[in-house]
């Protein structure tokens, strides 16, 4: 039997972070993430609180032509956490349907083969293995707090060779002088790889103009909601 996968939710939109900024793309958001951030953008995916009642399967195939039926420029393959599951049949679907597909992920679970674009996002509460971070073509660390930076350059600094290294303020922090600053500090002392980020598509409210989006439940960093 075809593998089925846990769908959240698929949408057109345009890519809002990092070196595709701006352009075309279909998202697809698999359900399930273990890593549990207190700030997590994209809580229904995996929060008890926030989960939706009934979770959309569909086969590789099925979520292919969906997002042929769009004519993006790429395939966003997001979550939670993508890499949980067996994406194998996905990528040849994906593949046979002529489709490129953009991987988000934490970097803490090998990837498969056949990725167009790997952006790595590392989260503390599960460090990136070094397979992944080896393999981003960007990195994006979020800056929850001015130390953020300096703690990740730290951890895993010597272990990614990608040319940008994206510095997002943490949504709920994105007004926050010191973390702004914070970032500013780094671009301008460091330079490459790092660069200031924004998750642009917010502003824009891009992705809800597709009526199969579904409303974002942050956690807005806030431990008290029960991860
Ligand atoms: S931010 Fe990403 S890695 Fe963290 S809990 Fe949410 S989906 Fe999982």
């Amino acid at each position: 039997m075809a593998e089925l996968y846990p769908v959240n939710e698929t949408f057109l939109s345009w890519q809002g972070e990092g070196v595709h900024l701006g352009r075309k793309a279909f998202f697809i958001r698999l359900q399930g993430c273990p890593v549990k951030c207190a700030w997590c953008d994209s809580a229904s995916t995996w929060h008890p609180q926030f989960v939706p009642k009934l979770v959309r399967k569909a086969s590789a195939d099925e979520l292919a032509a969906e997002a042929l039926a769009s004519r993006p420029e790429f395939v966003v393959l997001t979550g939670g956490e993508p890499c949980i599951h067996d994406l194998t049949p996905l990528m040849a679907s994906m593949a046979s349907a002529s489709l490129k597909v953009h991987l988000e992920t934490c970097g803490a679970y090998p990837i498969a083969s056949g990725f167009a674009w790997v952006t790595v996002s590392p989260k503390w509460a599960k460090p990136p293995i070094s397979a992944a971070l080896a393999r981003a073509d960007e990195v994006k660390l979020i800056v929850e707090d001015p130390q953020s930076i300096a703690r990740w350059t730290e951890a895993v600094g010597g272990a990614w060779s990608a040319p940008n290294v994206w510095l997002h303020p943490e949504w709920s922090q994105r007004a926050n002088p010191l973390v702004l600053k914070a970032i500013t500090e780094q671009v301008k002392e460091a330079g490459a790889p790092y660069r200031a980020g924004w998750q642009v598509h917010k502003p824009y409210a891009a992705d809800t103009l597709d009526p199969r989006s579904r409303p974002s439940a942050p956690l807005g960093g806030d431990p008290s909601k029960g991860f």
